[in-house]
């Protein structure tokens, strides 16, 4: 039996000087697809694509997925106006992942979203963001970490005992690290928040059916090669896809 493939979508850049004006490329932080391999899956990247039976397509040629990390998700998608501390938004992107999420639902694909991929999923159930966390009352926690290596720790957070989270983490705190502005509002229908910051913004959420969906807002991926805490989320995710 070969290892299960998990798909990782990508971002879109706009090559600014390249020698085709106008160009895009698509991509992915590296650590993601050096995460799953050290978890024992294959790692698959997928393009964005528009045509909604070819995003079907992709999500069925993949035994699980995660959504990576990026850009805001466009504020219309939960209704809202796009205030002022609202960073760049990826309309191609969010088209494009919200079907994916829809697909994985369909073909009950085991589904791990990251930061971005938290508010994503979120969203796509039908809750809410905060803009930026300056429009969190009590919010004093720096969650846009400041230190020289990728791969370090910055915060604490405190995890629901009795959630998935903690029975693939084996602990009740983690310290992570913290690479956002944005953060959960209003949480999905039929979602947990599974773990808090100490200042409470949100910083994981799951499934409560039978779908596997999990969602942090950390970076996982940077931390996996050095803390096997950080790789047994990919691990959990490999075995399940
Ligand atoms: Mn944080």
């Amino acid at each position: 039996m070969r290892k299960p493939i998990i798909g990782i979508t990508c971002n879109t850049l706009l090559v600014d000087g390249a020698i085709q004006p106008g160009i895009t490329r698509i991509f992915v932080n590296t650590p993601y697809v050096d995460a799953i391999s050290l978890a024992g899956g294959i790692p698959l990247l997928l393009p964005p694509v528009t045509n909604p039976t070819l995003i079907c397509d992709q999500v069925s040629t993949v035994d699980g997925l995660i959504l990576s990390g990026g850009p805001d998700v466009n504020p219309l998608l939960y209704k809202e106006e796009p205030l002022t501390n609202l960073g760049t938004v990826n309309h191609a992107r969010d088209q494009y992942e919200v079907q994916v999420v829809q697909a994985a639902e369909k073909l009950n694909k085991p589904l791990l979203g990251i930061c971005r991929g938290i508010q994503m999923i979120n969203v796509v159930y039908g809750g809410t963001l905060y803009q930026d966390l300056s429009d969190i009352d009590g919010c004093n926690i720096k969650h846009l970490q400041s230190v020289s290596q990728f791969n370090a720790l910055w915060h604490s957070v405190d995890i629901q005992p009795t959630s998935m989270l903690a029975q693939i983490v084996g602990k009740n705190k983690l310290i992570v690290n913290s690479y956002h502005h944005q953060a959960l509002k209003t949480v999905a229908p039929g979602f947990a928040v599974t773990a808090h910051a100490k200042d409470n913004v949100i910083e994981a959420i799951e499934c409560q059916g039978n779908h596997f969906i999990l969602g942090v807002q950390w970076h996982p991926e940077l931390l996996a090669e050095k803390y096997t805490v950080m790789l047994s989320l990919f691990q959990d995710l490999v075995k399940r896809a």
